[in-house]
């Protein structure tokens, strides 16, 4: 059975940067403070958390001189003001690219465009992007889009780890119902490679394979992904998630994981099911 793992599955730059940040930081100065999980991973949390790294739900609950590490899918300015005044020791995880898009949006908002953020509701970047302006729009789906009252000129950006085939249907949309429309591509390229490579794999592997947790919006995206190519693909969230059936007549596995799951779940999996070969 050929194994084959995506060149890029896994953590994106700006995961691993901000899980480093928050490694260094604890064991520089014993602990560090979060509002809120780092990464959508149990397994990246639990270790974080036993080497000082604390959740926390309120600014209020870090202690006095304590850092506080705002994460790598950015923060609300409200957040961040209420850290300043309070003389809070921040230390930014926050990705380059998020802070990009923070940028552009903010820019669109200042040609006079009605703000649309693709992307989940409710998603922390997703809240975090919409918050840099007033009253911004989120839409996940066509749907929605269909849905969305008019306006005249609108000011559109993606969550970053979109699908452009979603975003497409819904830039689709808003072409046929709106008259001036500026739309900047901020889907990242971490994400774009991923995306691209899992394609080819589904369409080339008899069984995909996704390593991610479930409460993470990208892997499950990218597990969507590729069962639309491949049926026979499974989620899960390390190796015991794995069934010895899943490889009954299958000569080639492809592995990919979602930019929140660390290297060592990925090596873990890929050697589960060597092992089930040599089990054979
Ligand atoms: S998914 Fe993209 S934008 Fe988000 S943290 Fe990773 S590299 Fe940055």
């Amino acid at each position: 059975m050929k194994i084959t793992i995506a060149k890029d599955a896994g953590y994106c730059f700006g995961v691993r940067d901000a899980v480093n940040l928050a490694h260094k930081t604890a064991n520089e100065h014993k602990e560090v403070y979060m509002l809120g999980d780092i990464v959508h991973n149990e397994s990246v949390v639990s270790d974080l958390n036993k080497v000082g790294a604390k959740v926390v739900s309120s600014i209020d609950d870090v202690p006095k001189d304590k850092k506080i590490l705002f994460r790598a899918h950015g923060t609300i300015p409200k957040i961040w003001k209420n850290a300043e005044d309070k003389g809070k020791n921040i230390i930014d995880a926050t990705c380059p690219l998020v802070h990009k898009i923070h940028k552009e949006v903010k820019e669109l908002e200042e040609e006079g465009r009605k703000i649309v953020v693709i992307g989940d509701h409710g998603h922390d970047e997703v809240v975090g992007i919409a918050a840099q302006v007033k009253d911004a729009i989120v839409i996940s789906s066509k749907d929605e889009a269909l849905n969305m009252k008019k306006y005249r000129k609108i000011g559109v950006v993606s969550q970053s780890t979109q699908m452009i085939e979603n975003v497409n249907e819904i830039i689709n949309v808003f072409i046929s119902k709106i008259y001036d429309i500026r739309f900047i591509n901020t889907i990242c390229f971490p994400t774009k490679r991923n995306h691209e490579q899992i394609k080819e794999l589904a369409s080339d592997c008899d069984v995909i394979i996704i390593i991610g947790s479930f409460t993470s919006a990208n892997s499950k995206r990218l597990a969507k992904m590729s069962k639309t190519i491949n049926d026979r693909t499974y989620q899960v969230t390390c190796s015991k998630d794995i069934k010895v059936e899943w490889f009954i007549n299958c000569n080639s596995v492809g592995i990919s994981a979602g930019a929140s799951t660390p290297d060592y779940l990925i090596e873990d999996v890929a050697k589960s099911i060597e092992k089930i070969e040599t089990d054979k």
